[in-house]
């Protein structure tokens, strides 16, 4: 599913050249659960991003489905986006100003998805992420928790057949940070692929294999 070789990410500035990555080769088969872990700036979001299709590398190849998308363009990349990929961050990226089953449904819009197909998928993702009693609220209107839950049934909505989730338990107390591991390995057992950056050791545990970056370099892989 995602193979990358040799990837590089260096962002320079006039005086500073930083390599957020340093020839990281890695590979994720089909329904694997990897867990990314690593220190502060070692550049696990960078190589989540990337694998995502929302920023291009600066040096080596990426295969996503066999096809080499290193240097796709934005459009390009949105459009293989789309459908095969969902994303949950740490601090949610909920639209304030649209109530959960807007926020949901987004993905579907901008896919073309019909109203009635969408109506349908929205109830079922927030019924499954136990969240249609808040159907009508706005993101500042729910816990941390159930903003995760949403941001979840939005990363699901369209079906993806993978989930990239940076921290996703980052700003979530223990219980609620429980719910959401058990939300993404129950997806996972459905056969959805996730690779996941997390600082938890805990959460890592729920990973079939954990990849440990430092400084941009892969420094070891273990099975679990
Ligand atoms: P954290 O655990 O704190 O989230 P991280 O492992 O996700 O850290 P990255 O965000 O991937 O780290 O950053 C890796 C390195 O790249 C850091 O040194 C960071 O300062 C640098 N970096 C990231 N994005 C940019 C950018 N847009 N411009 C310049 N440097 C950047
Ligand atoms: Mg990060």
């Amino acid at each position: 599913m995602i193979k990358t070789n040799n990837l590089q990410k260096v962002f320079r500035t006039d005086e500073v050249e930083t390599w957020a990555l340093n020839n990281v080769s890695i590979e994720v088969k089909e329904g694997e659960f990897v867990a990314i872990m690593g220190p502060s700036g070692c550049g696990k979001s960078t190589l989540l991003n990337i694998l995502g299709l929302l920023d291009n590398p600066t040096g080596g190849e990426y295969y996503l489905n066999g096809k080499e998308v290193s240097k796709y363009t934005e459009a390009q990349r949105t459009s293989i986006r789309k459908g095969i990929i969902g994303f949950v961050f740490q601090s949610f990226n909920l639209i304030d100003e649209l109530n959960v089953y807007e926020n949901i449904e987004l993905p579907l819009l901008y896919m073309g998805v019909p109203a009635s197909e969408r109506k349908r998928k929205v109830e079922e993702a927030m019924e499954r992420m136990a969240i249609a009693h808040r159907s009508k609220h706005f993101p500042q209107q729910l816990s941390g928790g159930q903003q995760q839950r949403v941001a979840i049934a939005r990363a699901v909505v369209s079906n993806p057949k993978m989930i990239l989730a940076d921290e996703p338990t980052g700003n979530l107390d223990s219980k609620n940070g429980k719910e959401v591991m058990s939300l993404l390995t129950d997806l996972n057992k459905e056969g959805t692929t996730i690779v996941m950056v997390t600082h938890s050791q805990h959460d890592a545990g729920y990973a079939g294999r954990i990849i440990r970056l430092f400084d941009g370099q892969v420094v070891t892989e273990v099975a679990l």
